[in-house]
C-alpha cells in the first residue's frame, strides 16, 4: 500500500471525522513526507529537534510542525521560530523556557500539557494533583508568550484494549474536570491529543480531538 492509500484507509476508519490527523514522520525521509503532503496532509509530528529542524526547510512552508516527543529545555530555541504546537510539555521549567524563546522569536507558542496516564511508570507527564496545583498556583499567568490549548497523553503499550480505553477515558475525565476550574487567560482546554496507530479508534471513541499516527501511514520505522 502507498502512503496515500494508507491515509485514505485511516480516514475511512476515523470514528470522528473532525479529529485532526497529525502524521508522525520521525525517521522517515522527506520524500515520504512530500508524498503525504501531496495527499493533503499539512500537520506533521516529529519527536526529535534535530530531525525537525533538518526537515522543515526542505518541505513546503505551509506545513504545521508538531513537536510530539520529550523536549529538552536547551533545544527549545531551535524550534521556537516555527513550531506550530508542542505536545509534550511536562514541567513548569520547560514551559518557562518555551515562553522565553517564544518572546525572542516574537510569537506565541501553542502548547499541550502532557499527562501521565499509563499504568506503567516509564512515561513523562504531570499527574492530576500537579496539574491542579499548576493551574491554581498563578504561575501560568505571567507566561505571556505561551498559549496552553489542552492536554496530551500516551496509553500503556499493551494489547489490553480495556486498559487502553480506561487510560484514555481517565484523561478525558480529567480534561473535563480541569475545565471547571478557573483557568488563566493563556490557558484553554480545547484540544485532547491522544491516540496512535494502534489505538486511535479507542482514543476517538473516548473523545480525542487530535491523533498522532506514524507507522500506519509510513510503515514500520527503521532506527538504523
Ligand atoms: C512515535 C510516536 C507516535 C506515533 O506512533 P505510531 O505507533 O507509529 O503511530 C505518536 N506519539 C508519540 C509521542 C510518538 O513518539
Amino acid at each position: 500500500m502507498t502512503i496515500k492509500e494508507n491515509l485514505q484507509e485511516i480516514k475511512n476508519t476515523f470514528k470522528n471525522p473532525d479529529c485532526l490527523l497529525v502524521a508522525v514522520s520521525k525517521t522517515k525521509p522527506v520524500e515520504d513526507l512530500q508524498e503525504a503532503y501531496d495527499a493533503g496532509i499539512r500537520d506533521f509530528g516529529e519527536n526529535k529537534v534535530q530531525e525537525l529542524t533538518d526537515k522543515q526547510p526542505q518541505l513546503p512552508t505551509d506545513i504545521r510542525w508538531h513537536m510530539i516527543g520529550h523536549l529538552q529545555r536547551n533545544k527549545v530555541k531551535y524550534i521556537a521560530p516555527f513550531v506550530h504546537l508542542i505536545h509534550g510539555v511536562d514541567s513548569l521549567k520547560l514551559l518557562k523556557e518555551i515562553d522565553k524563546q517564544a518572546k525572542k522569536a516574537d510569537r506565541t507558542i501553542p502548547c499541550l500539557l502532557q499527562v501521565h496516564i499509563a499504568e506503567e511508570d516509564s512515561k513523562f507527564g504531570f499527574d492530576e494533583n500537579e496539574l491542579v496545583q499548576l493551574i491554581q498556583s498563578g504561575e501560568l499567568e505571567s507566561l505571556a508568550n505561551v498559549k496552553i490549548q489542552g492536554l496530551m497523553g500516551m496509553a500503556t503499550f499493551t494489547e489490553d484494549q480495556d486498559q487502553i480505553r480506561r487510560e484514555f477515558a481517565g484523561l478525558k475525565s480529567l480534561f473535563e474536570k480541569l475545565k471547571t476550574l478557573s483557568l488563566p487567560p493563556n490557558m484553554k482546554l480545547d484540544e485532547l491529543s491522544m491516540g496512535m496507530s494502534g489505538d486511535y479508534f479507542i482514543a476517538q471513541e473516548e473523545g480525542s480531538t487530535m491523533v498522532r499516527i506514524g507507522s500506519a501511514i509510513f510503515g514500520a520505522r527503521n532506527y538504523n
